[in-house]
Protein backbone atom coordinates (compact mmCIF):
# COMPACT_ATOMS: atom_id res chain seq x y z
CA UNK A 1 0.00 0.00 0.00
CA UNK A 2 1.13 3.31 -0.82
CA UNK A 3 0.92 6.63 1.55
CA UNK A 4 1.19 10.05 2.00
CA UNK A 5 2.15 11.76 5.09
CA UNK A 6 1.40 15.58 5.72
CA UNK A 7 3.99 17.69 7.06
CA UNK A 8 2.89 20.44 9.26
CA UNK A 9 3.84 21.93 12.19
CA UNK A 10 6.36 18.69 12.70
CA UNK A 11 9.50 19.46 10.83
CA UNK A 12 11.57 16.70 11.35
CA UNK A 13 12.67 13.18 10.17
CA UNK A 14 13.31 11.53 13.58
CA UNK A 15 10.63 10.28 16.43
CA UNK A 16 7.85 11.52 14.32
CA UNK A 17 4.46 9.63 15.16
CA UNK A 18 2.65 10.03 11.65
CA UNK A 19 5.96 9.18 9.48
CA UNK A 20 6.80 6.33 11.90
CA UNK A 21 3.01 4.92 11.53
CA UNK A 22 2.69 5.01 7.85
CA UNK A 23 6.35 4.04 7.48
CA UNK A 24 5.06 1.11 9.39
CA UNK A 25 1.86 0.32 7.69
CA UNK A 26 3.04 1.11 4.17
CA UNK A 27 5.00 0.03 1.54
CA UNK A 28 6.06 3.07 0.27
CA UNK A 29 5.75 6.51 1.45
CA UNK A 30 5.49 9.79 -0.19
CA UNK A 31 6.19 13.17 1.79
CA UNK A 32 4.49 16.69 1.65
CA UNK A 33 4.62 19.92 2.94
CA UNK A 34 2.14 22.28 1.84
CA UNK A 35 2.94 26.50 2.26
CA UNK A 36 -0.65 27.22 3.09
CA UNK A 37 -2.17 29.85 1.00
CA UNK A 38 -5.23 29.86 3.89
CA UNK A 39 -2.52 30.60 6.94
CA UNK A 40 0.10 32.63 5.18
CA UNK A 41 -2.51 34.92 2.91
CA UNK A 42 -3.53 36.52 6.11
CA UNK A 43 -0.34 37.02 8.12
CA UNK A 44 0.06 41.10 8.16
CA UNK A 45 3.45 41.74 7.47
CA UNK A 46 5.16 40.42 4.11
CA UNK A 47 8.40 40.17 6.14
CA UNK A 48 7.48 37.72 8.36
CA UNK A 49 10.45 35.84 10.81
CA UNK A 50 7.94 32.60 11.01
CA UNK A 51 7.55 32.18 7.49
CA UNK A 52 11.36 32.22 6.70
CA UNK A 53 11.88 30.07 9.49
CA UNK A 54 9.65 27.69 8.11
CA UNK A 55 11.37 27.48 4.32
CA UNK A 56 14.43 27.07 5.44
CA UNK A 57 13.60 23.93 8.63
CA UNK A 58 11.38 22.60 5.16
CA UNK A 59 14.42 22.81 3.17
CA UNK A 60 16.65 20.93 5.66
CA UNK A 61 13.80 18.18 5.77
CA UNK A 62 13.99 17.88 2.54
CA UNK A 63 17.84 17.64 2.16
CA UNK A 64 17.47 15.04 5.44
CA UNK A 65 14.76 12.72 3.50
CA UNK A 66 16.71 12.65 0.61
CA UNK A 67 19.89 11.30 2.62
CA UNK A 68 17.66 8.46 3.41
CA UNK A 69 16.81 7.78 0.22
CA UNK A 70 13.15 9.48 0.28
CA UNK A 71 12.15 13.54 -0.97
CA UNK A 72 9.50 16.09 0.09
CA UNK A 73 7.02 17.32 -2.26
CA UNK A 74 6.50 20.76 -1.35
CA UNK A 75 3.67 22.91 -2.75
CA UNK A 76 2.07 26.48 -2.19
CA UNK A 77 -1.75 26.55 -2.21
CA UNK A 78 -4.82 25.84 -0.30
CA UNK A 79 -3.58 22.79 1.91
CA UNK A 80 -7.24 21.14 1.77
CA UNK A 81 -7.24 20.85 -2.05
CA UNK A 82 -3.21 20.28 -2.51
CA UNK A 83 -3.01 17.26 -0.27
CA UNK A 84 -6.40 15.78 -2.00
CA UNK A 85 -4.53 16.55 -5.07
CA UNK A 86 -1.77 14.83 -4.01
CA UNK A 87 -3.56 11.75 -2.83
CA UNK A 88 -5.47 11.55 -5.84
CA UNK A 89 -1.95 11.84 -7.93
CA UNK A 90 -0.08 9.44 -5.88
CA UNK A 91 -2.60 6.69 -5.75
CA UNK A 92 -2.31 6.96 -1.81
CA UNK A 93 -4.44 4.60 0.15
CA UNK A 94 -4.14 6.52 3.00
CA UNK A 95 -3.11 9.94 4.33
CA UNK A 96 -0.77 10.35 8.11
CA UNK A 97 -0.61 13.70 9.81
CA UNK A 98 -0.37 14.44 13.36
CA UNK A 99 -2.93 16.30 15.23
CA UNK A 100 -2.86 20.17 15.72
CA UNK A 101 -5.64 21.11 17.88
CA UNK A 102 -5.61 24.76 17.14
CA UNK A 103 -9.58 25.20 16.36
CA UNK A 104 -9.13 26.51 12.93
CA UNK A 105 -6.53 23.32 11.82
CA UNK A 106 -9.02 21.48 13.24
CA UNK A 107 -11.91 22.65 10.68
CA UNK A 108 -9.25 22.61 8.30
CA UNK A 109 -8.19 19.12 8.94
CA UNK A 110 -11.65 17.97 8.99
CA UNK A 111 -12.39 19.00 5.50
CA UNK A 112 -9.86 17.79 4.39
CA UNK A 113 -10.45 13.86 5.68
CA UNK A 114 -14.20 14.24 4.82
CA UNK A 115 -12.88 14.52 1.01
CA UNK A 116 -10.38 11.89 1.13
CA UNK A 117 -12.65 9.56 3.08
CA UNK A 118 -15.30 10.42 0.08
CA UNK A 119 -12.20 9.41 -2.27
CA UNK A 120 -11.85 5.74 -0.31
CA UNK A 121 -8.71 7.41 0.91
CA UNK A 122 -8.22 6.37 4.69
CA UNK A 123 -6.49 8.91 7.09
CA UNK A 124 -5.36 8.21 10.25
CA UNK A 125 -4.02 10.99 12.78
CA UNK A 126 -2.06 11.14 15.91
CA UNK A 127 -0.80 12.81 18.97
CA UNK A 128 2.48 13.97 18.49
CA UNK A 129 3.30 17.71 19.27
CA UNK A 130 2.74 17.09 22.98
CA UNK A 131 3.20 14.52 25.39
CA UNK A 132 -0.32 14.12 27.10
CA UNK A 133 -3.41 15.70 24.89
CA UNK A 134 -7.35 16.45 25.18
CA UNK A 135 -8.73 14.02 27.04
CA UNK A 136 -6.20 11.99 28.36
CA UNK A 137 -5.13 13.62 31.55
CA UNK A 138 -8.76 14.41 33.34
CA UNK A 139 -10.26 14.99 37.17
CA UNK A 140 -10.69 12.25 39.10
CA UNK A 141 -14.49 12.92 38.17
CA UNK A 142 -13.55 12.84 34.60
CA UNK A 143 -13.83 16.95 34.04
CA UNK A 144 -10.68 18.85 32.71
CA UNK A 145 -8.19 20.54 34.56
CA UNK A 146 -8.35 24.38 35.16
CA UNK A 147 -5.65 24.68 37.61
CA UNK A 148 -1.80 24.04 37.00
CA UNK A 149 -0.29 22.32 40.11
CA UNK A 150 -3.06 19.74 40.35
CA UNK A 151 -3.37 19.40 36.39
CA UNK A 152 0.60 18.64 36.86
CA UNK A 153 0.72 16.30 39.60
CA UNK A 154 -1.85 14.10 37.50
CA UNK A 155 0.39 14.44 34.30
CA UNK A 156 3.31 13.56 36.45
CA UNK A 157 1.62 10.55 37.91
CA UNK A 158 0.66 8.96 34.56
CA UNK A 159 3.72 9.52 32.71
CA UNK A 160 5.43 5.95 32.07
CA UNK A 161 8.61 5.64 29.93
CA UNK A 162 6.58 4.51 27.57
CA UNK A 163 5.28 8.03 26.65
CA UNK A 164 8.56 9.55 26.19
CA UNK A 165 9.95 6.54 24.16
CA UNK A 166 11.03 7.91 20.49
CA UNK A 167 8.97 6.62 17.52
CA UNK A 168 12.14 4.95 15.67
CA UNK A 169 11.69 5.73 11.94
CA UNK A 170 14.68 4.99 10.93
CA UNK A 171 13.96 0.78 10.59
CA UNK A 172 12.27 1.80 8.06
CA UNK A 173 13.28 4.43 5.98
CA UNK A 174 13.56 2.09 3.21
CA UNK A 175 10.19 2.66 2.44
CA UNK A 176 9.98 6.10 1.72
CA UNK A 177 9.51 7.07 -1.79
CA UNK A 178 11.86 9.62 -3.68
CA UNK A 179 9.29 11.99 -5.11
CA UNK A 180 10.35 15.70 -4.29
CA UNK A 181 9.70 18.85 -5.85
CA UNK A 182 11.21 22.31 -6.14
CA UNK A 183 10.28 24.51 -3.06
CA UNK A 184 9.03 27.80 -3.92
CA UNK A 185 10.59 30.57 -3.03
CA UNK A 186 9.77 33.50 -0.16
CA UNK A 187 9.32 35.74 -2.82
CA UNK A 188 7.39 33.40 -5.40
CA UNK A 189 4.92 33.09 -2.24
CA UNK A 190 4.97 37.25 -1.56
CA UNK A 191 7.15 36.91 1.06
CA UNK A 192 10.22 38.91 2.15
CA UNK A 193 13.54 38.00 3.32
CA UNK A 194 13.67 38.99 7.60
CA UNK A 195 16.90 39.78 10.02
CA UNK A 196 16.38 35.91 10.77
CA UNK A 197 19.65 35.00 10.19
CA UNK A 198 21.32 38.15 10.75
CA UNK A 199 20.23 37.44 14.13
CA UNK A 200 21.53 33.82 14.24
CA UNK A 201 18.75 31.77 14.92
CA UNK A 202 19.42 28.75 14.25
CA UNK A 203 16.64 26.99 12.30
CA UNK A 204 15.61 23.42 11.52
CA UNK A 205 16.67 19.85 13.39
CA UNK A 206 20.55 21.21 12.83
CA UNK A 207 19.52 24.32 15.11
CA UNK A 208 17.35 22.74 17.63
CA UNK A 209 19.63 20.34 18.31
CA UNK A 210 22.29 22.73 18.70
CA UNK A 211 20.42 25.01 20.85
CA UNK A 212 19.32 21.94 22.92
CA UNK A 213 22.65 20.60 23.61
CA UNK A 214 23.57 24.11 24.56
CA UNK A 215 20.88 24.49 27.17
CA UNK A 216 21.76 20.90 28.64
CA UNK A 217 24.94 22.19 29.40
CA UNK A 218 23.00 25.15 31.94
CA UNK A 219 20.03 23.15 32.59
CA UNK A 220 21.13 22.68 36.01
CA UNK A 221 21.49 26.84 37.03
CA UNK A 222 17.81 27.19 35.07
CA UNK A 223 15.87 27.43 38.31
CA UNK A 224 18.25 30.41 39.28
CA UNK A 225 18.84 31.92 35.98
CA UNK A 226 15.47 31.96 34.37
CA UNK A 227 13.95 34.48 35.48
CA UNK A 228 16.87 37.49 34.83
CA UNK A 229 16.41 38.55 30.71
CA UNK A 230 20.05 39.66 31.12
CA UNK A 231 21.44 36.41 31.32
CA UNK A 232 21.50 32.95 29.20
CA UNK A 233 18.90 31.28 31.47
CA UNK A 234 16.13 29.50 29.22
CA UNK A 235 16.42 27.31 26.68
CA UNK A 236 15.43 29.59 23.40
CA UNK A 237 13.47 26.56 21.78
CA UNK A 238 10.24 27.57 21.82
CA UNK A 239 10.14 28.53 18.01
CA UNK A 240 12.11 25.00 17.34
CA UNK A 241 8.25 23.27 19.93
CA UNK A 242 6.54 25.67 17.73
CA UNK A 243 7.53 24.09 14.43
CA UNK A 244 8.23 20.59 15.44
CA UNK A 245 12.06 20.89 14.78
CA UNK A 246 12.88 19.06 17.94
CA UNK A 247 10.58 16.13 19.43
CA UNK A 248 8.94 16.79 22.21
CA UNK A 249 9.46 13.46 23.94
CA UNK A 250 13.28 13.27 23.57
CA UNK A 251 12.81 17.19 24.90
CA UNK A 252 11.04 15.54 27.80
CA UNK A 253 12.95 12.39 28.48
CA UNK A 254 16.13 14.44 28.88
CA UNK A 255 14.72 16.70 31.45
CA UNK A 256 13.22 13.79 33.48
CA UNK A 257 16.01 11.40 33.36
CA UNK A 258 18.47 14.80 34.36
CA UNK A 259 16.53 15.62 37.28
CA UNK A 260 17.78 17.91 39.87
CA UNK A 261 16.09 21.62 40.65
CA UNK A 262 16.70 23.22 37.47
CA UNK A 263 15.68 20.23 35.24
CA UNK A 264 12.73 19.49 37.25
CA UNK A 265 11.56 23.37 36.83
CA UNK A 266 12.09 23.71 33.03
CA UNK A 267 10.03 19.95 32.92
CA UNK A 268 7.47 22.23 34.88
CA UNK A 269 7.64 24.21 32.05
CA UNK A 270 6.82 21.74 29.65
CA UNK A 271 3.95 20.83 31.19
CA UNK A 272 2.43 24.06 31.07
CA UNK A 273 2.71 23.57 27.13
CA UNK A 274 0.55 21.07 27.37
CA UNK A 275 -1.69 22.65 30.26
CA UNK A 276 -2.66 25.18 27.94
CA UNK A 277 -3.01 22.91 25.32
CA UNK A 278 -5.73 20.39 27.06
CA UNK A 279 -7.69 24.19 27.57
CA UNK A 280 -7.63 25.05 24.58
CA UNK A 281 -8.73 21.64 23.31
CA UNK A 282 -11.69 21.63 26.13
CA UNK A 283 -12.32 25.60 25.87
CA UNK A 284 -11.75 26.45 22.22
CA UNK A 285 -13.91 29.93 22.75
CA UNK A 286 -10.79 31.31 24.38
CA UNK A 287 -8.99 30.98 21.18
CA UNK A 288 -11.84 33.49 19.80
CA UNK A 289 -11.58 36.18 22.37
CA UNK A 290 -13.39 34.95 24.97
CA UNK A 291 -12.08 35.14 28.73
CA UNK A 292 -11.83 31.57 30.51
CA UNK A 293 -13.68 33.01 33.16
CA UNK A 294 -16.55 34.21 30.73
CA UNK A 295 -17.91 36.63 33.85
CA UNK A 296 -14.53 38.52 32.23
CA UNK A 297 -15.63 39.28 28.99
CA UNK A 298 -17.69 42.47 30.07
CA UNK A 299 -14.78 44.28 31.77
CA UNK A 300 -15.43 47.70 30.41
CA UNK A 301 -11.90 48.03 29.32
CA UNK A 302 -11.14 52.34 28.89
CA UNK A 303 -8.68 51.79 26.01
CA UNK A 304 -7.20 55.68 26.12
CA UNK A 305 -6.37 56.96 22.99
CA UNK A 306 -2.45 56.57 22.04
CA UNK A 307 -1.51 53.86 25.07
CA UNK A 308 -1.67 51.11 23.07
CA UNK A 309 0.28 52.11 20.44
CA UNK A 310 2.86 53.67 22.63
CA UNK A 311 3.24 50.28 24.06
CA UNK A 312 3.54 48.55 20.79
CA UNK A 313 6.59 51.31 20.09
CA UNK A 314 8.10 51.15 23.65
CA UNK A 315 7.45 54.28 23.94
CA UNK A 316 6.09 54.07 27.41
CA UNK A 317 8.59 55.74 29.62
CA UNK A 318 8.89 52.59 31.67
CA UNK A 319 12.97 51.21 30.60
CA UNK A 320 11.93 47.68 31.01
CA UNK A 321 8.97 47.31 29.84
CA UNK A 322 10.07 49.38 26.91
CA UNK A 323 13.10 47.62 26.32
CA UNK A 324 11.12 43.99 26.27
CA UNK A 325 8.84 45.51 23.58
CA UNK A 326 12.03 46.17 21.49
CA UNK A 327 13.10 42.75 22.18
CA UNK A 328 9.63 41.58 21.05
CA UNK A 329 10.21 44.30 17.70
CA UNK A 330 13.54 43.12 16.69
CA UNK A 331 13.81 39.70 17.40
CA UNK A 332 10.39 37.61 17.59
CA UNK A 333 11.52 37.09 20.80
CA UNK A 334 10.55 38.52 24.49
CA UNK A 335 11.72 36.83 27.79
CA UNK A 336 9.22 35.25 29.90
CA UNK A 337 9.18 37.23 32.72
CA UNK A 338 9.07 40.49 30.48
CA UNK A 339 6.27 38.73 28.50
CA UNK A 340 4.49 38.79 31.48
CA UNK A 341 5.50 42.21 32.62
CA UNK A 342 4.41 44.22 29.30
CA UNK A 343 1.21 42.16 29.42
CA UNK A 344 0.43 43.35 32.73
CA UNK A 345 1.32 46.50 32.00
CA UNK A 346 -0.98 46.99 29.10
CA UNK A 347 -4.01 45.27 31.00
CA UNK A 348 -3.37 46.91 34.32
CA UNK A 349 -1.28 50.23 33.48
CA UNK A 350 -2.27 51.11 30.13
CA UNK A 351 -5.95 49.85 30.73
CA UNK A 352 -6.06 48.43 27.48
CA UNK A 353 -8.13 45.56 26.45
CA UNK A 354 -5.82 42.44 26.98
CA UNK A 355 -7.09 41.18 23.57
CA UNK A 356 -5.27 44.03 21.60
CA UNK A 357 -1.63 42.89 23.18
CA UNK A 358 -2.68 39.16 22.35
CA UNK A 359 -3.02 40.27 18.85
CA UNK A 360 -0.08 41.88 18.55
CA UNK A 361 2.13 38.97 20.10
CA UNK A 362 0.16 36.86 17.92
CA UNK A 363 1.45 39.04 14.92
CA UNK A 364 4.96 39.32 16.22
CA UNK A 365 6.12 36.16 18.23
CA UNK A 366 7.96 33.66 16.09
CA UNK A 367 7.40 31.16 18.67
CA UNK A 368 3.37 32.61 18.72
CA UNK A 369 1.48 29.77 19.72
CA UNK A 370 -1.95 30.07 19.96
CA UNK A 371 -2.38 27.67 23.46
CA UNK A 372 0.05 29.40 25.20
CA UNK A 373 -0.51 32.78 23.94
CA UNK A 374 -3.76 32.74 24.67
CA UNK A 375 -3.23 31.15 28.92
CA UNK A 376 -0.28 33.81 29.00
CA UNK A 377 -2.29 37.32 28.68
CA UNK A 378 -5.41 35.83 30.24
CA UNK A 379 -3.04 34.60 33.11
CA UNK A 380 -1.77 38.01 32.95
CA UNK A 381 -4.85 40.15 32.80
CA UNK A 382 -6.74 38.09 35.65
CA UNK A 383 -8.92 36.72 33.27
CA UNK A 384 -7.95 32.72 32.37
CA UNK A 385 -7.83 29.52 34.39
CA UNK A 386 -5.67 29.53 37.18
CA UNK A 387 -4.45 33.36 36.75
CA UNK A 388 -3.19 35.96 38.32
CA UNK A 389 -5.65 37.38 41.33
CA UNK A 390 -7.08 40.84 39.84
CA UNK A 391 -6.04 42.46 43.09
CA UNK A 392 -1.97 41.68 42.11
CA UNK A 393 -0.82 44.13 39.76
CA UNK A 394 3.20 43.83 39.07
CA UNK A 395 4.84 47.15 39.96
CA UNK A 396 6.69 48.05 36.86
CA UNK A 397 9.56 49.21 38.56
CA UNK A 398 9.97 46.94 41.32
CA UNK A 399 9.73 44.13 38.96
CA UNK A 400 13.02 46.24 36.85
CA UNK A 401 14.98 46.00 40.22
CA UNK A 402 14.43 42.75 40.61
CA UNK A 403 14.90 41.14 37.14
CA UNK A 404 17.14 43.60 35.79
CA UNK A 405 19.42 45.47 39.11
CA UNK A 406 22.02 46.64 37.07
CA UNK A 407 19.54 47.43 33.94
CA UNK A 408 21.87 45.14 32.07
CA UNK A 409 19.11 44.19 29.77
CA UNK A 410 17.49 47.82 29.81
CA UNK A 411 20.61 49.02 28.50
CA UNK A 412 20.97 46.56 25.78
CA UNK A 413 17.77 47.59 23.91
CA UNK A 414 17.36 51.07 25.07
CA UNK A 415 21.02 52.37 24.36
CA UNK A 416 19.42 55.87 24.97
CA UNK A 417 19.59 55.01 28.42
CA UNK A 418 23.45 53.49 28.74
CA UNK A 419 24.65 56.18 30.64
CA UNK A 420 21.87 56.90 33.20
CA UNK A 421 23.64 55.54 36.79
CA UNK A 422 21.97 52.13 37.85
CA UNK A 423 19.74 53.51 40.82
CA UNK A 424 17.99 55.39 38.28
CA UNK A 425 17.77 53.02 35.33
CA UNK A 426 14.45 52.21 36.58
CA UNK A 427 12.74 54.92 36.91
CA UNK A 428 15.07 57.85 35.12
CA UNK A 429 12.11 60.20 35.13
CA UNK A 430 13.60 60.89 38.51
CA UNK A 431 17.24 61.61 37.74
CA UNK A 432 17.80 65.27 38.32
CA UNK A 433 18.27 67.63 35.55
CA UNK A 434 21.80 68.31 35.56
CA UNK A 435 22.73 64.41 35.49
CA UNK A 436 20.77 63.85 32.69
CA UNK A 437 22.80 65.93 31.01
CA UNK A 438 25.81 64.20 32.08
CA UNK A 439 24.28 60.86 30.93
CA UNK A 440 23.22 62.14 27.55
CA UNK A 441 19.66 61.68 28.40
CA UNK A 442 17.10 64.22 29.02
CA UNK A 443 14.11 62.90 29.39
CA UNK A 444 11.11 63.74 27.80
CA UNK A 445 13.25 64.75 24.48
CA UNK A 446 15.83 61.41 24.55
CA UNK A 447 13.65 58.99 26.37
CA UNK A 448 9.69 59.62 27.12
CA UNK A 449 8.60 60.53 30.06
CA UNK A 450 6.11 57.60 31.61
CA UNK A 451 3.05 57.41 30.17
CA UNK A 452 1.38 57.14 32.99
CA UNK A 453 1.81 57.11 37.10
CA UNK A 454 1.80 53.46 38.31
CA UNK A 455 0.03 54.13 41.38
CA UNK A 456 -2.76 55.98 40.23
CA UNK A 457 -3.64 53.34 37.41
CA UNK A 458 -3.37 50.51 39.89
CA UNK A 459 -6.22 52.17 41.66
CA UNK A 460 -7.91 52.39 38.67
CA UNK A 461 -7.46 48.85 37.09
CA UNK A 462 -8.50 47.85 41.00
CA UNK A 463 -11.30 50.11 40.54
CA UNK A 464 -12.45 48.64 37.24
CA UNK A 465 -12.26 45.06 38.18
CA UNK A 466 -14.09 45.73 41.67
CA UNK A 467 -16.84 48.00 40.05
CA UNK A 468 -17.68 44.73 37.49
CA UNK A 469 -18.26 43.12 41.10
CA UNK A 470 -16.29 40.17 40.25
CA UNK A 471 -15.04 37.51 42.40
CA UNK A 472 -10.84 37.07 42.58
P1 LIG B 1 11.99 27.92 28.42
O1 LIG B 1 12.02 28.67 29.66
O2 LIG B 1 13.28 27.30 27.97
O3 LIG B 1 10.85 26.88 28.45
C1 LIG B 1 10.84 25.71 27.62
C2 LIG B 1 9.55 25.58 26.89
O4 LIG B 1 8.46 25.40 27.78
C3 LIG B 1 9.18 26.78 26.05
O5 LIG B 1 9.85 26.78 24.82
C4 LIG B 1 7.67 26.59 25.90
O6 LIG B 1 7.36 25.68 24.88
C5 LIG B 1 7.28 25.97 27.23
N1 LIG B 1 6.80 27.02 28.12
C6 LIG B 1 7.52 27.77 28.97
N2 LIG B 1 6.72 28.59 29.68
C7 LIG B 1 5.47 28.38 29.24
C8 LIG B 1 4.21 28.92 29.57
N3 LIG B 1 4.07 29.87 30.51
N4 LIG B 1 3.13 28.49 28.90
C9 LIG B 1 3.25 27.52 27.96
N5 LIG B 1 4.42 26.97 27.61
C10 LIG B 1 5.51 27.39 28.23
N6 LIG B 1 4.98 30.65 24.67
C11 LIG B 1 4.95 30.23 23.40
O7 LIG B 1 5.55 29.21 23.07
N7 LIG B 1 4.23 30.91 22.46
C12 LIG B 1 3.54 32.06 22.77
O8 LIG B 1 2.90 32.63 21.89
C13 LIG B 1 3.61 32.54 24.11
N8 LIG B 1 2.98 33.70 24.45
C14 LIG B 1 3.05 34.14 25.75
C15 LIG B 1 2.38 35.32 26.10
C16 LIG B 1 2.41 35.79 27.41
C17 LIG B 1 1.68 37.06 27.78
C18 LIG B 1 3.13 35.06 28.39
C19 LIG B 1 3.19 35.55 29.80
C20 LIG B 1 3.79 33.89 28.04
C21 LIG B 1 3.76 33.40 26.73
N9 LIG B 1 4.44 32.21 26.36
C22 LIG B 1 4.35 31.79 25.06
C23 LIG B 1 5.10 31.37 27.36
C24 LIG B 1 6.61 31.63 27.57
O9 LIG B 1 6.84 32.98 27.78
C25 LIG B 1 7.47 31.15 26.40
O10 LIG B 1 7.16 29.82 26.09
C26 LIG B 1 8.94 31.22 26.70
O11 LIG B 1 9.32 32.53 27.03
C27 LIG B 1 9.74 30.73 25.50
O12 LIG B 1 11.10 30.83 25.72
P2 LIG B 1 12.02 29.55 25.93
O13 LIG B 1 11.81 28.57 24.85
O14 LIG B 1 13.41 30.08 26.10
O15 LIG B 1 11.46 28.99 27.28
Amino acid sequence: ARALVWFRRDLRDFDHAALYHALKRSRQVVCAFIFDRDILDTLPDPADRRVEFIHASVGELQQALAARGGGLVVRHGVARDEIVQLAADFQAEAVFFNHDDDPAALVRDAAVEAALRARDIAVHHTKDAVIFEREEVLTAGGTPYSVFTPYKNAWLKRLTPFDLQAYPVDVYTNRLAAQSSVIPSLQDMGFEPTNLFEMKLPTGMAGGAQLFEDFLDRIDRYQDARDFPAQKGPSTLSVHLRFGTVSIRQLAAAAWQQGGRGAQTWLSELIWRDFYHQILWHRPDVACGHSFKRQYDALPWPNPPGHFEAWCEARTGYPLVDAAMRQLNQTGYMHNRLRMVAASFLAKDLLVDWRLGERYFADTLIDFDLAANSGGWQWAASVGCDAQPWFRIFNPVTQSERFDAQGKFIRRYLPELAHVPDTFIHSPWTLPAAEQQRAGCVIGRDYPLPIVDHAVQRGLALALFKQAALPA
